[in-house]
């Protein structure tokens, strides 16, 4: 029976197996050396939160994998050996593979910083992670003050973390604003206040030079590059974003760049041997997405495409259009499409409505010449994703989306809305007359 091993039991992974599983009778091991079962790595942040437990984590039961017959193994591969077939592992046993899938995820960044391993220093993308920083942060008493490095999604997860437990947060962005090469000035500004007004001392354009040792290979404090302040903490959490967790394939002659290099099959350069998730890399770009996409539905779907392939039903990765959610301290975001930073094309042209007092605003893109609406962001608002998923396929213009964004709007019925004020000031700002069309639930399932 052909034998199916999968290195990695994140997102990516066990889609891949599950689906295997689904349309095939191959036998599926999957190995990982971070946790015995699959965990959604997205709610880590919940459980120090207190919202959950460890377990709750975790989709499926623990006799799942038993009873669809997928094997598990907790270990950790130190060499593949791509020609031979065969996985090396740290404690020194093999395992031989007929196909094999690289589904090893992400490292957080670390740049070289003086200081950068010591006792204290850690970035939030294991499990491990949350084990330590529960040890090295459990309270104000033990951790006095955090200094986060790194001004991305997860930085600002992990302030929102430390400051549900009421732990004094220094937050380090090189950027002069809160993640502005992903986000138009406007939102990051946005995010700014959210981070002050929940009394993070947020210091904008500001590099960690070094962090420093107590003597005894504990951090003590970070020093700050500009100006030479010395900051005292108790932890620093690097969150600088993160590079596919692909060191241990160095010696293994798959085609390497920052990730696994992949076709759109998701084939690396050795036969039988796949990558997927986010440790992949899409030899040539898909639209406007980047080659390495570290996002949970992509390592999902790739896991999906992939299973097709394996069992026989060559299968494209084909991700459709861009979209993603997240949240900032307490305000939500969406984007759908493509809505540019700071490095805003030429021809993408941006419509802004912000509420006048409260954290709510909407970025709408569109080409300078066309017309064509090319995505959303919305804060404080929630939207239906196959509605815009649909207007990007169809090709609608922005005057199209505006008059019909009513059809949009996803915020329980009782929310406040804003259609009126963000058409009022479309019409304002562009001297239009667009008039709002009622929702309408036959246009939205169509
Ligand atoms: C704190 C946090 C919050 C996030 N929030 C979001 C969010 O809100 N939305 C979103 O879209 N994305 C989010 N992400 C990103 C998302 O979690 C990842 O994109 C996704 O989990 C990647 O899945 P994966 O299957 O590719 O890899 P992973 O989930 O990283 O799984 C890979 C597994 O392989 C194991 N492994 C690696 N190397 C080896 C080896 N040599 N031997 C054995 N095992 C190995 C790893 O230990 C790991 O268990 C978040 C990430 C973090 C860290």
């Amino acid at each position: 029976m052909e034998h199916i091993v999968i290195i990695g039991n994140g997102i990516a992974g066990v889609t891949a197996a599950r689906h295997i599983r689904k349309n095939s009778d191959k036998r599926i091991t999957i190995v990982s050396g971070e946790t015995d079962y699959f965990f959604s790595r997205t709610a880590l942040m919940y459980v120090y939160m207190g919202h959950m437990k460890f377990e709750h984590t975790q989709p499926y039961e623990n006799w799942f994998w038993e009873k669809n017959r997928i094997e598990l193994k907790k270990a950790w591969v130190e060499k593949v050996a791509g020609k031979e077939k065969q996985l090396h592992f740290s404690n020194g046993e093999t395992m031989d593979f007929d196909k094999l899938i690289i589904a090893t995820g992400s490292v957080p960044n670390k740049f070289g910083w003086p200081g950068q391993d010591l006792d204290g220093v850690q970035g939030l993308y294991h499990k491990q992670d949350l084990d330590n920083l529960e040890k090295n942060a459990p309270n104000k008493e033990v951790c006095k003050r955090a200094v986060i490095v790194g001004g991305g999604l997860i930085g600002i997860e992990m302030a929102e973390m430390l400051h549900s437990r009421h732990i004094p947060v220094t937050f380090l962005v090189r950027e002069d604003s809160f993640w502005n090469g992903v986000l138009p000035a406007g939102e990051s500004e946005l995010v700014n206040e959210e981070i002050l007004a929940n009394g993070i001392d947020l210091r904008l354009s500001t590099n960690l030079e070094e962090i420093i040792d107590d003597g005894n290979g504990r951090c003590k404090a970070v020093k700050i590059k500009e100006t030479g302040e010395i900051i005292e903490c108790d932890v620093v959490g690097l969150t600088a974003g993160v590079t596919p967790n692909i060191n241990f394939l160095k010696d293994s002659d798959i085609e390497l760049g920052k990730g696994v290099k992949v076709n759109r099959l998701l084939e690396t350069s050795i036969k039988d041997i796949y990558a997927i998730g986010d440790c992949a890399e899409q030899r040539e770009a898909i639209g406007r997405r980047r080659p390495i996409e570290a996002v949970w539905y992509t390592g999902r779907m790739m896991g999906e495409a992939l299973a097709q392939t394996i069992c026989s039903n060559p299968m494209e990765y084909n991700p459709g259009h861009w979209f993603n959610s997240a949240k900032f301290m307490d305000v939500e975001y969406q984007t759908y499409g493509w809505v540019s930073g700071r490095n805003k094309p030429d021809f993408e042209e941006h419509f802004h409505w912000r509420h006048e007092t409260e954290l709510i605003c909407v970025t709408i893109a569109y080409h300078k010449d066309t017309d064509l609406f090319l995505g959303i962001n919305t804060f404080g608002i929630r939207m239906r994703h196959e509605i815009f998923d649909r207007w990007l396929t169809e090709g609608r213009k922005v005057d199209e989306v505006m008059t019909y964004l009513k059809d949009a709007n996803f915020d329980p019925e009782f929310y406040k809305l804003h259609e009126n004020a963000i058409i009022t000031h479309y019409n304002k700002q562009r001297g239009k007359n667009i008039q709002l069309v009622k929702k309408s639930w036959k246009r939205i399932f169509a």
